[in-house]
């Protein structure tokens, strides 16, 4: 019997959890013999495939060179190139790059940055606001800046308030905008928002023009705007950032999952001059008071390192375009099922909502449709009745196929 407690996981009602001894491309391999497409990227974190031969060749490399630093007044090479590297492709302005290990310190970082910004300009403002139905992580500051339910009820008490944006529901999008435009009258901090797709939230699209608008009227009331990028990011909705579909330079930009190709955790949160230039003086007491004891991990910079060569130098763009198209197919087939209602698509990810009684995060339908991938050699995690697919980029048509087949299979079961 194993002594490890799960992340989200009920062991109460005993589900068998897999133990996977290896992995290639698209590919994960058991220890009872079995071979199991991923799907969903491990969490949407893979985004070339698993092994990639130079990211793993990067980190055996760098691991041999150099572990583990003190970042604090110290830096090292992997680092230097992958700030450099970053700046070469993220937006110009956007000068600044602080490191942390996951996505959730990214965004607190952002969340302190903001906050320390507004204090060392003399004018402190704490209020955050947030967009409906959101997603940020599971630290105490990410999750206040994310939507209720069940996944947080009992740490409520300790939440922040935030001022929250209805969703832009298809044909409610003014009401949005119009509730955002109001909550920037009073002078909030920041806005912090997931561009164009809610993860966590069920895979909830909505247009670009949206994002360009809501950056408009932050911009006009001087509100950051704070962009987690932290899912969407690496291609994940068809272009490098999902920012650029609508034309939008964040104030202060998560980055996480795909910075490493899915290989190592590491996060950095990039942010414009001005609020690095806010927290520059000589002062100690006004310097940027966030750590973590892996800030900046060199062999996690140089997997970084990879990923960012991999992006220069190979047609990621055209694999993903290439993906997109193939699944386009795929869940138009699905879409046209009895029982499936909402099939949509951005860039590598398809979502389509599964009729049932029980809708949300405790679904009577979700522990079923674990159980039927399961017993499939499928890893899709569905989000409640929503099923999703996000698979690695490199996922060849024979197993993308499966996955799709393993969908119908499951809707059908859904309605039987
Ligand atoms: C996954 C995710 C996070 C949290 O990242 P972790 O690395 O799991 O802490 C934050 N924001 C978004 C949009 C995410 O999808």
């Amino acid at each position: 019997m194993s002594a490890i407690w799960h992340p989200f996981t009920q062991h109460g009602l005993g589900e068998p959890i897999p133990l996977v001894t290896h992995a290639e491309g698209a590919a994960l391999f058991t220890a009872d013999g079995r071979r199991i497409i991923d799907g969903i990227s491990s969490w949407w974190v893979t985004t070339h495939g698993h092994g990639h031969p130079r990211i793993v060749a990067a980190i055996a490399a760098q691991a041999q060179r150099l572990d583990q630093i003190i970042f604090a007044g110290w830096t090292h090479e992997p680092a230097e190139t992958l700030a450099a590297g970053l700046r070469a492709i993220i937006p110009e302005p956007l000068t600044r790059v602080f490191f942390s290990d996951s996505g959730s310190t990214s965004v607190e970082v952002a969340l302190k940055m903001a906050l320390g910004f507004w204090a060392n300009r003399g004018a402190p403002r704490q209020r955050i606001l947030v967009l409906e139905h959101s997603y940020h992580g599971d630290t105490i500051g990410a999750m206040s800046v994310g939507a209720r339910g069940v996944f947080n009820q009992a740490y409520a008490p300790l939440l922040f308030d935030v001022g929250t944006i209805p969703f832009p529901m298809a044909g409610g999008e003014q009401a949005t905008l119009d509730a955002l435009e109001a909550a920037c009258r009073a002078q909030p901090a920041a806005f912090i928002v997931e561009p164009l797709v809610l993860g966590a939230g069920g895979m909830l699209i909505y247009p670009a023009w949206v994002l360009t608008e809501m950056h408009a009227i932050c911009a006009r009331h001087g509100v950051l705007f704070i962009a987690d990028e932290v899912m969407t990011a690496w291609g994940r909705t068809g272009t490098l950032l999902a920012c650029e579909q609508a034309g939008v330079v964040p104030d202060i930009l998560c980055l996480s999952k795909g910075l490493t190709g899915g290989a190592m955790p590491l996060a950095v949160t990039m942010a414009r001059e001005e609020i690095y230039a806010a927290h520059l003086s000589t002062d100690r007491a006004r310097m940027f008071f966030h750590s973590s004891s892996y800030t900046a991990n060199p062999i996690a910079c140089a997997a970084a390192n990879a990923n960012l060569a991999i992006w220069r130098e190979e047609p990621v763009l055209a694999q993903i375009a290439d993906l997109a198209a193939r699944q386009a197919g795929h869940l138009a087939a699905l879409a046209a099922l009895p029982g499936v209602t909402g099939a949509r698509a951005i860039g590598t990810i398809t979502a389509l909502d599964i009729a049932g009684n029980a809708q949300g995060y405790l679904s009577a339908l979700w522990p079923q449709l674990l159980a039927f991938f399961r017993e499939r050699d499928l890893l899709i995690r569905p989000l409640g009745n929503t099923v999703y697919v996000m698979p690695p980029y490199c996922i060849d048509e024979g197993d993308l196929a499966l996955v799709y087949a393993g969908i119908g299979a499951a809707i059908e079961m859904a309605q039987g």
